[in-house]
């Protein structure tokens, strides 16, 4: 993509348009579009060779006042602490339109988690997790998995945080494996939450979701549950790609046998021959009727958001759509059904985890889902309702639900002291 993207920038944008229809008071404004509390540190790591390599790492919480602030922590070569600070942001509103009792957080490292053995990858963790341990608690800062961690790294977080407090606490860090107090379903729970809001939208686009041609980009845990579960659902998955690039067959993949041959081997699901091999930007182009972005940020943007032919887009990733981007398909009609919206299936299982953690009874795991499709088909529910009272987008419909209900809280509570 040629243009650099400030996603901070593309999400302060998004709240000031949020703002305009709420008539924001300028100083609560002011106070919703700063990150609360960042922490930015620097450690070192003793490589298996002996060597010292120094890390820059990050923890943004951007807004409490409706409780705990919670959030993924992300290992990725690319992260800096704008983009820590908007997706700290995109938390706040998500855990609002969820109606969960949470802030926003967020927190990465800067590091290709591929270049690390898994002895590095657990002391750079661990020591992460100590350097940003002022920041945490289970009730003040809770973080989850995002792009490059997983149950195993939050088994290293909540193991390095309960050796400094002296007993074990598994409320302090969610998607945890289910053996330490993690919850049934957490690990799917997004990509379950996408395919039940694409069936929702599917269904106000008059689409049977058994006739869909659906393209994925991403194949991690979001893009790779959601094909499973769209193909389970009846569509046809007809593109996909991992971080290597993608394949593309009219006639449908085979998600579930692409997951357990090719995910994570070294040349990825482009060796699976029966497909045409596509770059990471064509996959968004191909004809498709649902497209599910599922991997990064700005991938959808001025530039070819007008090529894009799906008639929805569901959001998996966390801003993959940039505002640009977002009025092109509002005048084309292309239906986006936002991140914060999208892809909350993570973090609500995340507060039943967290639930469950600190009352120590834990769920089945149809109890899980179940619960989750509700608030899904809830949340998706009230932001189509306010879509059309105030005859807008569901982006800002789903800001103006969340937004609304941050400030209220902040106002109610009072700037303190
Ligand atoms: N990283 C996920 C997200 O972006 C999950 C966060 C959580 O469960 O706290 O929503």
């Amino acid at each position: 993509m040629s243009e650099h993207i400030d996603v901070f920038e593309m999400a302060r944008q998004q709240l000031a348009i949020a703002a305009r229809y709420l008539d924001l008071d300028d100083g609560l404004h002011q106070v919703l579009a700063s990150p609360q509390k960042t922490l930015i540190v620097n450690f070192p790591v003793v490589l298996d060779d002996g060597s010292v390599k120094v890390f820059e790492g990050y923890r943004v919480q951007h807004n409490s006042s409706r409780g705990p602030t919670k959030g993924g922590v992300r290992f990725h070569p690319d992260v800096d602490v704008r983009e820590t600070s908007a997706l700290a942001m995109w938390m706040t509103w998500k855990c609002a339109v969820a109606n969960i009792p949470y802030g926003g957080a967020k927190g990465s490292v800067k590091v290709d988690r591929k270049q690390l053995s898994r002895r590095e990858l657990e002391k750079l963790t661990r020591r992460y997790a100590t350097e940003i341990n002022i920041m945490l608690g289970e009730r003040s800062d809770i973080p989850a998995p995002d792009i490059g961690t997983d149950a195993q790294v939050m088994a290293w977080i909540m193991d390095t945080i309960s050796m400094q407090q002296g007993h074990t606490v598994p409320g302090i860090v969610t998607g945890k494996p289910i053996a330490l107090g993690g919850s049934e379903g957490r690990t799917e729970a997004t990509g379950r939450g996408v395919v039940t809001v694409m069936e929702e939208a599917a269904k106000i686009r008059n689409l049977n979701l058994s006739d869909a041609r659906v393209v994925v980009q991403g194949f991690g845990n979001v893009g790779s549950t959601a094909a499973k579960l769209a193909e389970e659902a009846g569509a046809k998955v007809v593109g996909i790609s991992d971080a290597l690039g993608g394949i593309y067959n009219p006639k449908g993949l085979p998600i579930q046998e692409l997951f357990n041959r090719y995910s994570g081997r070294d040349g990825g699901i482009r060796e699976y021959k029966d497909a045409d091999p596509v770059s990471n930007t064509d996959l968004l182009e191909l004809p498709c009727d649902i497209l599910v972005p599922a991997a990064i940020a700005a991938q959808i943007t001025k530039e070819n958001a007008d090529r894009i032919q799906a008639k929805i887009i569901v959001e998996g990733a966390n801003g993959p759509c940039t505002p640009d981007a977002d009025r092109i398909f509002d005048d084309k009609g292309v239906f986006v059904v936002p991140d914060i919206l999208a892809n909350s299936g993570g973090v609500v299982v995340s507060y039943f985890e967290w639930v469950q953690d600190l009352q120590n009874f834990f769920w089945e795991e149809n109890e899980v889902n179940n619960k989750l499709t509700k608030i899904m088909r809830n949340s998706f529910a009230s932001v189509e309702q306010t879509m059309r009272s105030h005859k807008t987008d569901m982006r800002t419909a789903a800001l103006i639900i969340g937004v609304r209900r941050v400030a209220d809280a902040t106002v109610t509570r009072g700037i303190f002291p």
